[in-house]
């Protein structure tokens, strides 16, 4: 076999000590340029990336690339050997790689290279980082509210290609053994699979996803499911996802259960929380309420359909990034096949081979050059300037080819981007986010019902109990800044001197200091507030409630105990109640 890799004659090769990589500032990093577009997207990345690095580290750092040939490369120089061993070796020796996209030769009896990759590797995990950035045109109202790292589970399930094809000898005999021995009952001629899903396999890629979470001071990790209905598979892996939480991790977790029944709902200064959702509910939710997710584990199968369809949120497969892990050695590559039609033209969007960069960068602890292209980056989509695929979504752009947007991006680096005090606005942004769901969970009782698997049916169950209160000599001004501050409609008002509680709204504002021709910051709380409010005790039915509502043409209802307000049921909350338990009329 000839041999062609030739590991650079300066730089060092990164090392495993212990579970530790220990990355030189020289360090030897292997690439693919990929078949198709892959050199043209290639050579674009090498340049910015190179540019990033000299620019955040003065030239102390310095990535020594080393070609490995996969592909049409490697069939061109190794006798039409499109995965030679010689690559396997070399993607191990120099431990971190970054790869272009390869084409699956048509045809019986080739593996796909990326398949092939992947297995003999043994590179468990696919990370899939789905984040926004601003100016990229998305089909979502908010899309920078989705900011997630999806673990795929890269080796087991439906994906192992234990399968037996109708009318076949062995498919006989296994649907022979399954009816006769294992009564299983299915129809006749039926294709069979097997869908393995192990505790290995299952805790080191959850494993992989918690350790994650803590390392980039992520707040929770969600084990993805269907284990409703396929119980000693998916329905395992989220029993043995938990359990590695518990065992290995037991001081940085907490679950979804205990923070609301311990915690009340406001989570603890470092620790994550590990939660679990339905696989199917997983696509509306990334949809509705993607801001409550973070890092996510799923089987191989979901995990493929869920990482295309959140990445199609943020701006399509073109600029999302992913790599292929096992424990160390680790593959980057552009998500995006090899788009033969635009091969050579220096025509495509390099976003998604850069961002895999960036992942890489980033596994190599070289955050400050990972950020100087993030940053810089939407920059640039903000300008307009951008390749073909978002020129056409966006009115007015600037079209550029491949090599004309590495060109510009390097120059925005190098023009000078304050990474401090960019670091500093998202550090803040970050704050912001994370009190506002903070203060969602803390007031919105439907996701305790949710995460604690329990039914709804006292007002008890679905109110408020943190509520914001604000005084009778208060002015609206400052009561207007306790709902806008805690996003809130409505503040209950504390009692006056006849004892009474009340309460101000939203509405309030809009018909009594608005139209009612007022001024916020004279006005008293005790001159607008609606008393008295009206009140049922927590055992209220939710049906006697709403009887309550609709029979005073009330929107909501304060909850008392002992003479104390102790919580508030709203039209909305009941609404939500049968939207996500359902109803049944007795
Ligand atoms: P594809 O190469 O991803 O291309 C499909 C379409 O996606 C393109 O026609 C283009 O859309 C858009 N696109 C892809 N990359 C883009 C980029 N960088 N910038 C802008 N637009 C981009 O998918 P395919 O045509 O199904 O597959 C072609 C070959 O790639 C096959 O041999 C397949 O096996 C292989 N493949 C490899 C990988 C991998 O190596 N990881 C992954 C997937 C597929 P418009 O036509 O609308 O402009």
């Amino acid at each position: 076999m000839p041999r062609h890799i030739r590991m650079p004659d300066t730089g060092e090769k990164i090392r495993v000590e212990g579970d530790r990589l220990v990355v030189p500032d020289q360090p030897v990093v292997g690439y693919v340029e990929g078949d198709g577009i892959g050199p043209d997207i290639t050579r674009a990345c090498l340049r910015i990336w190179d540019a990033a690095v000299e620019k955040a580290y003065g030239g102390k750092r310095k990535i020594h690339w080393c070609e490995i040939y996969l592909g049409e490369k490697a069939a061109s120089l190794y006798d039409g050997q499109y995965f030679p061993q010689e690559a396997l070796e070399a993607f191990e020796e120099v431990i971190v790689s970054i790869k272009g996209p390869l084409t699956t030769p048509v045809g019986g009896g080739f593996r796909s290279l990326n398949v092939a990759l992947r297995q003999d590797l043994d590179l468990y995990a696919c990370v899939r980082p789905v984040r926004h950035y601003s100016g990229v045109p998305s089909p979502l109202k908010h899309p920078g509210k989705v900011d997630v790292v999806i673990f795929r589970e890269n080796t087991e399930d439906v994906y192992c290609g234990i399968e037996f094809k109708s009318g076949t000898e062995e498919n006989e005999k296994l649907a022979r053994f399954l009816r006769e021995e294992m009564g299983a009952d299915f129809f006749e001629g039926a294709g069979l699979g097997i869908k393995p899903i192990s505790e290995f396999g299952t805790k080191r890629l959850v494993r992989k996803a918690i350790q994650y979470a803590v390392d980039h001071g992520r707040e929770s990790v969600t084990l993805v499911h269907k284990g409703n209905i396929m119980k000693f598979t998916e329905g395992a892996f989220r029993s043995w996802g938990y359990e590695v939480a518990r065992d290995e991790f037991g001081d940085v977790t907490i679950t979804e259960e205990q923070l609301y029944n311990e915690y009340k709902g406001k989570q603890p200064e470092g620790k994550i929380v590990i939660k679990d959702r339905i696989a199917d509910i997983m696509f509306q939710m990334m949809l509705l309420r993607p801001e409550e997710f973070d890092v996510l584990a799923t089987m191989n199968l979901n995990g493929d359909y869920l990482s295309d369809a959140i990445a199609a949120e943020v701006g399509g497969v073109g600029i999302a990034p992913g790599a292929n892990m096992s424990d160390h050695v680790a593959v980057f590559e552009a998500t995006h096949g090899t788009a033969p039609k635009y091969a050579n033209l220096d025509k495509v969007n390099p976003g998604s081979l850069l961002f895999s960069g960036v992942m890489m960068l980033e596994y190599m602890g070289w955050q400050e050059a990972a950020d100087l292209i993030t940053l810089a980056y939407p920059e640039l989509i903000t300008d307009g300037v951008v390749t073909y695929d978002f020129a056409r979504q966006i009115t007015g752009a600037t079209e550029v080819k491949t090599s004309e947007f590495a060109d510009a991006l390097i120059e925005r680096m190098r023009g000078g981007i304050d990474l401090e005090a960019k670091r500093k606005q998202q550090q803040e942004q970050l704050v912001k986010e994370r009190r506002q769901r903070e203060i969602r969970r803390l007031l919105e009782p439907m996701e305790e019902m949710i995460a604690t698997g329990k039914v709804p049916t006292a007002v008890s169950d679905l109110m408020t109990r943190s509520l914001i209160t604000v005084r009778d000599e208060e002015t609206v001004e400052v009561a207007m800044h306790a709902m806008a501050d805690n996003d809130v409609n409505s503040v209950v008002v504390e009692p006056d001197d006849s004892g009474q509680w009340g309460i101000l709204t939203k509405r309030d504002i809009v018909t009594k200091i608005v139209n009612g021709g007022r001024n916020p910051s004279t006005t008293r709380v005790a001159d607008i507030a609606t008393r008295p409010v009206m009140s049922v005790p927590p055992e209220t039915t939710i049906r006697e409630a709403a009887n309550i509502l609709s029979a005073n043409q009330f929107s909501r209802l304060t909850i008392e105990q002992g003479g104390r307000v102790i919580g508030m049921v709203t039209e909305d909350d009941i609404f939500q109640t049968v939207e996500k338990f359902g109803w049944s009329v007795e």
